[in-house]
């Protein structure tokens, strides 16, 4: 018996008339992520298949794919001929490891191809009979079966399968422009850029560090959080802006309640600078609405005014917890609380306005002259490419 597996989309089928070129990109990724396995990707009517893997390593290569956006789940699926007898063969042999617990089951069936003789309904009663004659501790519950048992009769081939792991969803990346991530080594950005790339998004990202108030090792921890957004988002550029002459200009000549705000502003200056070079369309923050003084409204009015790219913050309406519990999910949190220190940390100040005004700020910033500064902060920053081991 062969094996298969059936990817579902996730979003992709509301593309009308772009969808073709959204399917394209998907098989290209999942091409892209078993590519050491050479398997043959073959799209069909709203599913894709993937032929020719290692059968001892089926379920390795499904778990690859939860890592692709666009994908809402797949299926390692025994195919076999569009015949009943075989069909009823490959639904045994996947239903022996349930028997000898008595699981109850239910039996699922689609035709995308309506010239099978059975129909929908005649498919899900014969099989379970043959099913329950197979196995007599086996039981149909059709309201909450332990096993679904579906069967998808395609064009060429018949596909059964007993369940489905689910995937990370979205749209595949490359198919709705580019945007800068503002990434630090805290928990919220990681998590930011993850789900702007997974709305279709190709990522660059920008870091700002404060040598010698921060670390090698902080610079270090931030190409590694970068690392583990590209499994999701795929390879990527990491500008890192060397940051210390802006950041103790603004702390000597600026008012001290102010200089986050300012250096927020700073910062987002430089981004949309390098995101306008790189072609990025719009900046990317992990704020959260009044998560600190300077995400509060007033505070984000005053840091959108420094830019006129638009800013995505998807993070805004999350409480703390449910950030935490995502990058958990998606496997950046344990690096982002190692205890390195970033140079927001470093330079706050003891008493910061919680609601400062848009005037007020550009005329603090115009105290200084910034624009040298950030020219030669563009000019020493540093460009890695940020990719992954396709195959872990
Ligand atoms: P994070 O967990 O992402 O650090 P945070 O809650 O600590 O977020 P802030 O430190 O106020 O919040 O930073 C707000 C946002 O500004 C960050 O989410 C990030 O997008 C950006 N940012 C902060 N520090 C840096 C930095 N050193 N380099 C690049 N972007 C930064
Ligand atoms: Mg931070």
């Amino acid at each position: 018996m062969n094996s298969a597996l059936v990817v579902k989309y996730a979003e992709i089928h509301l593309k009308g008339l772009n969808r073709p070129y959204f399917e394209r990109k998907l098989v290209e990724k999942i091409e892209e992520v078993l590519s050491d396995a050479h398997p043959r990707v073959v799209r069909e009517q709203g599913r894709i298949f993937v032929y020719d893997l290692p059968e001892e390593n089926m379920d390795e290569y499904a778990k690859r794919l939860q890592k692709v956006f666009g994908i809402h789940s797949v299926c390692i699926a025994a195919c076999c001929e569009k015949d009943f007898g075989e069909i009823t063969k490959a639904a045994i042999a996947l239903m022996a490891p349930y028997a000898k617990d008595g699981a109850t089951f239910k039996v699922f069936a689609r035709r995308a191809d309506k010239r099978f003789p059975l129909t929908s309904e005649q498919l899900c009663r014969e099989l379970g009979h043959e099913l329950l004659t197979a196995y007599e501790n086996l039981k149909v519950d059709v309201h909450c079966p332990k096993v679904p048992v579906t069967v998808e009769i395609r064009q060429d081939l018949a596909f059964v399968y007993t369940g489905e792991l689910p995937c990370a969803g979205g749209m595949p990346v490359g198919t709705n422009g580019k945007a800068m991530l503002l990434i630090s080594g805290g928990i919220d950005s990681p998590v930011a850029g993850y789900m702007i790339a997974k709305r279709g998004v190709s990522l660059a990202a920008v870091h700002f560090y404060s040598y010698p108030y921060t670390s090698e090792r902080a610079r270090d921890k931030v190409v590694e959080l970068a690392k583990i957004v590209s499994q999701y988002a795929g390879s990527f550029d990491l500008y890192l802006v060397p940051f210390t002459e802006i950041q103790t200009t603004i702390y000597d000549k600026c008012p001290s309640s102010e200089t986050t705000v300012l250096m927020r502003r700073l910062m987002m200056k430089i981004a949309e600078r390098i995101a306008k070079d790189c072609g990025a369309q719009a900046l990317i923050t992990g704020e959260s609405l009044g998560q600190v003084a300077s995400q509060t409204i007033e505070s984000l009015a005053v840091t959108n005014d420094a830019v006129d790219m638009p800013v995505f913050r998807p993070l805004i309406g999350f409480d703390k917890e449910e950030i935490i519990d995502r990058a958990q999910r998606i496997g950046t949190f344990e690096t982002s609380i190692l205890p390195y220190e970033d140079c927001c940390t470093v330079f706050v100040p003891q008493h910061p306005v919680t609601r400062p005004s848009v005037q007020k700020l550009r005329e603090s910033e115009a105290l200084v002259d910034f624009e040298p500064l950030m020219d030669t902060a563009i000019r020493n920053t540093e460009v890695m490419t940020i990719s992954h081991n396709l195959f872990d």
